[in-house]
């Protein structure tokens, strides 16, 4: 232990009493890392666990005294390695700032501190017959501090925008320790530039969020959810096109490949297939009713079924199977959901990029090929938001390749991925952020004045460099 974490482990043990500091080996393992497996070294010096505002601040002025980096972290489901302590860092957890504050009906807001999961902030918003519409499958451990500082999106982007559409406020601990308080219920507060705005995305590098003012709606009077399969990737697209032109609302458009569905039936121990026969890919479609009466409830499903016959009648699709019951809607979904999970094992190397709507199956036209021709033997899955041009590209390593052999080949194939990404005016990040993983590709995706304009901005908020270094750029020399 250097005698600057020594000196700065005494005195966070005097500011936040027992059980606020962890230093086990198994803890610094647990707190230091997050879902992305970069194959970077995980090792922060101390874990701290404020329970309060002031505890936050205390800890933020005493690790800039002894220029002690900090790593904010929320419930570490980030697949960047934002949350990633590599040298040292003093991991500040926001788990113990856990209270639902107030959730104010007739302004439909909630407000709460940032350790709360996106899960508890949407049990709390419907407890009071509302919704907060984000969503995504890590609900039930990421926390809304990460999710606004990863501006994180998920499966309802396509109708309800991402994180940073329903932020109407927060606090944020700087790295003077001062507390920033941005905005709470306001609905119009036009007094110069929107602070709030550069810390949503900002992946924990200029300050740490401790509370958080959320809007609410209300939530849809009823939803129904197909699953359809299709022969190719413009498939796809024709079959969005398609669903846009009906005036039915789209709550949910998303993709993905036959193996994907494999993957998920073998993780979960096979529960019944979604079609009889195999397809190359599918479409998870939900769609809202205006209204929750029988009768709107069925026009809505003939309206989606007469759509889903014509596109068949087309070509466009080869099959699709409309849930009967909310159970059956959740199967479905838990088709698409449970991806992730299910690919873990796999060690998959995942790319979680954007493209121009339009875009979509030019680009997996080139991808696919391409991945076969320079990684062969490396299966590669698609899945992903496909109605917000949102792909997630898993390449999957084969039992018999090493993980650190496996790792360097997908790596050596980063430059032409992006290149295809970049050339069709597509974003290297959509959703996950940059964090350690993007890092050094972040220039197929921002200007070098863009990327000199950010670093300005972290040397005015955060000049000492404390808040998470390294992170989205390398730190400044
Ligand atoms: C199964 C699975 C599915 C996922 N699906 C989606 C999806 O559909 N869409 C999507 O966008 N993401 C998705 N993710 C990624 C991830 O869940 C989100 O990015 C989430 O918002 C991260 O929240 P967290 O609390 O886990 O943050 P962490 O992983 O702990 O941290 C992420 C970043 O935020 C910073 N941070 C955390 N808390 C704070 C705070 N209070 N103040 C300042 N900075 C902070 C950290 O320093 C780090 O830079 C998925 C992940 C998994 C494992």
């Amino acid at each position: 232990m250097t005698p600057q974490v020594a000196e700065a482990r005494q005195r966070l043990q005097q500011a936040l009493g027992a059980g606020g500091l962890l230093e086990a080996p198994e803890d610094l393992a647990y707190y230091g890392s997050d879902r992305c497996r970069g194959g970077w070294p995980v090792a922060p010096s101390l874990v701290v666990l404020p329970r309060s505002i002031a505890e936050v601040q205390a800890v933020v002025r005493i690790c800039a005294a002894l220029g002690l980096p900090i790593v904010p972290s929320g419930g570490r489901t980030g697949l960047a390695g934002a949350a990633t302590a590599t040298s040292g860092e003093v991991i500040l957890s926001l788990e113990r700032l856990a209270r639902v504050i107030a959730v104010d009906s007739a302004a439909a807001t909630l407000r709460c501190e940032a350790g709360v999961t996106l899960q508890g902030v949407q049990e709390a918003a419907a407890d009071a017959g509302l919704m907060y519409p984000v969503d995504y499958a890590s609900k039930g451990s990421a926390q809304i501090g990460g999710s606004l500082a990863t501006n994180a999106g998920g499966v309802k982007v396509i109708r309800y925008g991402l994180t940073r559409d329903w932020v109407l406020g927060m606090k944020v601990v700087v790295a003077s320790g001062e507390l920033l308080d941005l905005g709470g219920a306001l609905v119009k507060n036009n007094t110069g530039y929107d602070l709030r705005q550069l810390f949503i995305g900002a992946e924990g590098t200029l300050g740490v969020i401790v509370e958080v003012t959320l809007r609410l709606c209300a939530p849809p009077a009823d939803t129904l959810v197909a699953f359809v399969a299709l022969p190719d990737d413009p498939a796809i697209l024709a079959l969005f096109a398609r669903l846009r032109r009906s005036r039915l609302t789209l709550s949910a458009f998303e993709c993905l490949d036959h193996g994907c569905v494999d993957r998920v039936r073998e993780h979960r121990g096979a529960a019944d297939p979604p079609f009889p026969e195999a397809h190359p890919r599918y479409v998870l479609v939900e769609v809202e009713t205006p209204l929750a009466d029988e009768a709107t409830v069925e026009a809505t499903r003939d309206r989606l079924m007469d759509v889903l016959a014509d596109a068949q009648e087309a070509g466009e699709i080869d099959d699709a199977v409309l849930a009967g019951t909310p159970a059956q809607g959740r199967a479905l979904w838990a088709l698409r959901e449970d991806i992730s999970e299910s690919l873990h094992r796999y060690t998959p190397f995942k790319a979680d990029v954007a493209l121009p709507v339009a875009e979509v199956a030019a680009f997996l036209g080139a991808f696919r090929p391409l991945v076969a021709a320079r990684l062969p033997g490396i299966p590669a899955l698609v899945f992903g938001h496909v109605g917000d041009g949102n792909l997630h590209l898993n390449l999957l390593r084969p039992p018999e390749l090493a993980l650190a052999d496996f790792l360097a080949r997908c790596h050596g194939f980063e430059d032409e991925l992006f290149a295809l990404v970049r050339d069709r005016r597509g974003s290297i990040s959509a959703e996950h952020g940059i964090g350690l993983l993007k890092r050094d590709h972040l220039h197929y995706s921002r200007s070098a004045e863009e990327i000199a304009i950010m670093r300005g901005i972290k040397a005015v908020i955060d000049p000492a460099g404390i808040f998470n270094p390294g992170k989205i750029f390398p730190p400044a020399e």
